[in-house]
């Protein structure tokens, strides 16, 4: 049983889940990165082993959401990301893994080899993809349409915002929080003074707040924005924050009364570089030197900034004491073998441009 469930056994009651993945995921100390850093408390989470289909943050997420969806009979999913995102193509993984199917709802980025395997596998789980060029509010007559015609046929589907962000979606990470307090009662890590942690649509980095303080740990939170600041600041944090405080406390009145002041929430802007999935040399930097001392890859959209971020922190402070935890966001079961004799031909046109235009240049590693 999840750690949040055997401590809240109302929300157990009251909440539908479906376990999608392998719990909990390892911790690793980082021995050789935390030595040339001159640390000696370095350790990653390693929620890219978060299951063995396809890992990442998303999985945790899905199991409140979709668990939600089969509850109330859904036979449809529908979602919203960009075209290379990591939660469209999980929802449609597990979705699939549930004899659902999902409908992404999918918006231009820059090109990167991930925007093309993501695709590609998210075709292979049978999942209907739609391509925008711009901004969303423009296609909402579009989605309207689409949405009539599932009326129509009596299959109205499931919403899913994007990034799964929403209370549901977050009570994935709040557990996640109540795991890693199980990790350091066992010795595994000792508590951390500090997590690192990519801030995109927010849902992992504010449950994952919220668990640490509800299962009383003293770990703070350092979230590093990796999106366009009007999806990812503190008005929105709080926002969420008050929402996902709210569906805890409405399902179970015994969950503590967390609270998280505004000056506690340091969000890092200084890693995002130009945009949204615009890969920085920084985070290259970061992930190169990574792989090299501990052999684990990151990638250049979420984690690497992350990393960049958690690396500047050790550059400037030293931190020989401090207790650091790298929490890592993304997938890394390889599914080369499952999309290796797709042709991208049989995408819809809108998306073959991501296959004909070059990467962009900062993007080496197609075989990730
Ligand atoms: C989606 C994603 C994130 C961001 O998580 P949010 O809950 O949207 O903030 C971080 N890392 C990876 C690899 C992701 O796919």
């Amino acid at each position: 049983m999840i750690p949040l469930f055997e401590q809240y056994p109302l929300l157990k009651e009251k909440i539908p889940y479906t376990q999608l993945g392998t719990f909990p995921t390892p911790v690793r100390h980082l021995k050789n990165l935390g030595k040339k850093m001159g640390i000696d408390y370095l350790y990653l989470k390693d929620d890219g082993l978060s299951s063995t289909m396809y890992g990442g943050n998303k999985v945790r997420k899905l199991e409140f959401l979709l668990g939600d969806a089969l509850h109330k009979g859904a036979k449809e999913v529908l979602t919203f990301g960009f075209a290379g995102s990591n939660h469209a193509l999980a929802t449609a993984v597990y979705t699939r893994k549930l004899g659902l199917k999902s409908i992404s709802i999918l918006l231009a980025q820059p090109n990167a080899w991930y925007v093309r395997r993501n695709l590609l596998f998210s075709h292979v789980c049978g999942a209907e993809l739609h391509h925008f060029r711009n901004e969303i509010a423009a296609y909402i007559p579009t989605i309207i349409i689409l949405l009539q015609k599932k009326v129509r046929l009596g299959k109205f589907p499931y919403i899913i915002g994007p990034g799964g962000s929403s209370p549901l979606g977050a009570i994935g990470y709040v557990n996640a929080g109540f795991e890693l307090r199980e990790q350091v009662s066992m010795g595994l890590i000792p508590e951390p003074d500090t997590i690192f942690i990519p801030l995109g649509t927010m849902g992992t980095a504010l449950g994952l707040s919220i668990g640490l303080k509800a299962a009383g740990l003293k770990t703070r939170v350092v979230p590093v924005r990796v999106t366009d600041e009007k999806y990812a600041n503190k008005k929105k944090f709080f926002k969420l924050f008050e929402k996902t405080m709210a569906l805890a406390l409405s399902l179970d009145a015994s969950f503590p009364r967390v609270e998280i002041s505004a000056d506690e929430m340091d969000i890092q802007h200084d890693f995002f570089g130009e945009q949204y999935a615009c890969f920085t040399e920084q985070g290259m930097a970061a992930i190169d030197l990574l792989e090299r001392s501990e052999g684990i890859r990151l990638e250049g959209t979420y984690t690497g900034k992350a990393m960049a971020a958690l690396i500047d922190h050790l550059r400037r402070n030293g931190a020989r004491n401090e207790v650091i935890l790298f929490w890592n966001t993304h997938n890394t079961r390889n599914f080369s073998d499952v999309i290796n004799e797709i042709d991208y031909h049989q995408l819809h046109r809108r998306f073959h441009r991501y296959f004909e235009e070059d990467v962009q240049p900062l993007d080496k590693h197609p075989s990730e």
